[in-house]
């Protein structure tokens, strides 16, 4: 019998499949776009895929620059996205001085996994968000909507929020890994070269994307990082038990490298 979708005993980075199904049932939603809508351009209907519509589109799909995306009000001293959403511009020093607040309270091992759970739940709200948001801006259903679409569609926000640059690999998908390397980490880049994997955020966020895509539960571990000196991060996301012995390998002194090799003949 699958579990109840208000399943509130369930892990909270390990939902059940019943909770990852109802991201899908996302409609569309308009109000989050309602800034993107051209003025005159009304509501079109949702069609199962996405139709080419020639001259002037009802929506600025392209609105990833500084002047579309960033909407301040200083009278309110409020900054939005172009979908509503309440935002705050931080720096590096933020950063730094979050995680170590975090770090003194909880210790290290505790403030890694607030991190990597906090990314997860981010996560989850974001792609809620992004469905219902998807749906109106490109006025279609998600059903047939190409994964690839929706990843990049995902990510180009947060290349302007500065979370960083990315590239996935699903090449080993029928294995059931999937793989992310992530340059310009936002947090690995604010702690400098500290010898130890940082981006327990970007974890959680992969883990909880990649389980409503796929509607089931996934971990993510990072395998190399910036803050140990690489030029890149490398993530991987698979179940549960493959995340753990990632995470293993990754103590034993495992470089990414080895850790896919032994990943990919499991
Ligand atoms: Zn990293």
């Amino acid at each position: 019998m699958p579990a109840p979708a208000n399943d509130y005993t369930a892990p909270l980075d390990r939902p059940s499949e019943a909770t990852l199904q109802i991201f899908w049932r996302e409609k569309a939603d308009t109000r989050a776009v309602s800034f993107l809508r051209r003025p005159g351009a009304g509501e079109g209907p949702i069609r199962p895929v996405i139709e080419a519509r020639p001259g002037v589109q009802p929506y600025k799909h392209n609105h990833y620059f500084d002047q579309e995306f960033y909407r301040l009000d200083p009278a309110k001293g409020t900054l939005h996205n172009p979908y509503g959403q309440r935002m705050m511009r931080v720096g590096e020093d933020f950063m730094v001085a979050m995680l170590g607040a975090l770090e003194d309270e909880v210790g290290q091992s505790g403030a890694r996994e607030i991190m990597y759970k906090c990314g997860y739940q981010w996560g989850l709200h974001d792609m809620r968000a992004f469905l219902g948001r998807m749906q109106a801006e490109f006025e279609a259903d998600l059903a047939r909507m190409r994964v690839d679409f929706l990843m990049e569609s995902w990510w180009w926000p947060l290349t302007i929020e500065g979370w960083g640059t990315w590239r996935y690999d699903f090449r080993q998908r029928d294995k059931g890994l999937l793989f992310v390397e992530l340059y310009e980490s936002a947090v690995a880049q604010s702690l400098g070269d500290i010898g130890a994997v940082v981006c327990y955020f970007y974890a959680g966020l992969f883990a909880s994307v990649f389980s409503v895509l796929s509607r089931r539960s996934l971990g993510c571990v990072e395998m190399q990082c910036y803050a140990t000196g690489e030029d890149h991060c490398r993530f991987v996301i698979s179940d549960s038990e493959r995340v753990d012995a990632a995470a293993f390998w990754r103590s034993e002194g495992a470089t990414a490298k080895d850790i896919i090799k032994k990943l990919s003949s499991i």
